[in-house]
């Protein structure tokens, strides 16, 4: 008899959604970007019980068509991607049609959604496990989405006593990364609220509806912040990389030209290069690719290093966004998507080290960000 059997079809989604909702900060990332890729220039986050209660977010977005609420939350429907080669050209964040279907599958939710054409009137959403429909029923919304996630990892015992542990800890990572997309998002207004039981709500931070990214900085972390940065306009052509040159000869001919060589551009803030600008922990550095925040430790490791040899006793402020052609990385790396593959990383992070290099040689001439005010 054979011993091996598929599994189950609801286990499976459940053991893929752990995957894509693995902590607070997935569910955070996830709804965020959903909420920017509906095109809300207003995305208010609220917490409850630091979200062990409850996460709810709330944009002014372009709503949810009736005829998309039977598939919204199913697994691998997405109004972003239809085949493997739109992966190249993707300027939404969004594009598994998973993270619905996984807070389906992981918490109690529901989403309240309303179009401009609705007036005042919105729908209540409801779902299965599976991310099948279960009702809906008229509310009153105004334009935009609201997504409430609560009980997240009801049914997952470990993870939520894990959750519970260490709930302060996460809300404070989701916080810095939080910063990170109200930072890069320009135009867009963001509000952090937490409600803890019987407490008072308090806002953590919130931004204005600004035209750049140093006016949300100032809003974020205090515009005493922005005297002690310098603006970051580096530009350098990489250089090929020590890869077999059969390899090479196969990159210039696809994606680099014939010289093989490609522009790359990174802009943003870091703080000045001089002793007493700095900061006493690293816990400021965000890193974009085109203007998508991630996880880039290697980008991280080298802006550090080269701060480093200038200003021993500090860490540097780092808001860098990397502009790279959108064939020249793979954001399908993990479930999570916060990890990157940069192609050519090697020769990026030379390029980048000498550039910063010759920044912070020539800093004085930099006008500060103050000035610009
Ligand atoms: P993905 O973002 O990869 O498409 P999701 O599961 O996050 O997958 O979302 C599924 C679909 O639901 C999206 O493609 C989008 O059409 C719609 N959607 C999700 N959140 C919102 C929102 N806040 N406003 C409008 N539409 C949304
Ligand atoms: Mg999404």
């Amino acid at each position: 008899m054979a011993t091996i059997k598929p599994i189950e079809g609801r286990s499976v989604h459940q053991i893929q959604s752990g995957q894509v909702i693995v902590d607070l900060n997935s569910v955070c990332k996830e709804l965020v970007e959903n909420s920017l890729d509906a095109g809300a220039t207003s995305v208010e986050v609220r917490f409850k019980n630091n979200g062990l209660d409850a996460i709810e977010i709330q944009d002014n977005g372009s709503g949810i068509a009736p005829e998309d609420y039977d598939t919204i939350a199913l697994k691998h429907y997405t109004s972003k991607l239809s085949t493997y080669d739109d992966l190249s050209s993707l300027n939404t964040f969004g594009f598994r049609g998973e993270a619905l279907s996984s807070l389906c599958a992981l918490s109690k939710f529901h989403i309240i959604t309303a179009r401009a054409s609705d007036g005042a009137k919105g729908t209540k959403l409801e779902f299965e496990q599976s991310g099948k429909l279960k009702s809906t029923s008229v509310v009153a919304a105004k334009q935009g989405t609201t997504v409430v996630v609560e009980s997240l990892f009801h049914n997952l015992p470990v993870r939520r006593k894990e959750l519970e542990k260490s709930i302060k800890r996460e809300y404070n990572k989701v916080l810095q990364l939080l910063h990170a997309y109200a930072c890069i998002s320009v135009g867009v207004k963001f509000s952090v609220s937490s409600q803890m039981p019987k407490g008072k709500k308090t806002v953590a931070f919130s931004t204005n509806t600004n035209p750049n990214t140093k006016e949300n900085i100032a809003n974020v972390y205090g515009a005493k912040t922005l005297l002690a940065l310098v603006p970051l306009n580096l530009k350098f052509e990489l250089a090929p990389s020590n890869r077999s040159s059969a390899t090479q000869i196969l990159q210039s001919q696809t994606t680099q030209g014939s010289s093989g060589s490609r522009t790359v551009q990174i802009v943003g803030h870091i703080s000045r290069p001089v002793v007493g600008e700095g900061r006493q922990t690293p816990d400021r550095q965000m890193f974009f690719v085109n203007s998508r925040p991630c996880a880039l430790p290697q980008v991280a490791k080298a802006f550090n290093e080269v701060y480093r040899t200038y200003n021993v006793t500090q860490s540097a402020f780092i808001f860098a966004d990397i502009k790279l052609d959108t064939n020249a990385y793979d954001v399908n790396v993990s479930p999570d998507k916060r990890t990157i593959m940069l192609h050519d990383q090697t020769a990026l992070l030379e390029s980048l080290k000498e550039a910063l290099a010759d920044l912070f040689d020539h800093h004085d001439q930099s006008v500060p960000q103050s000035q610009l005010m």
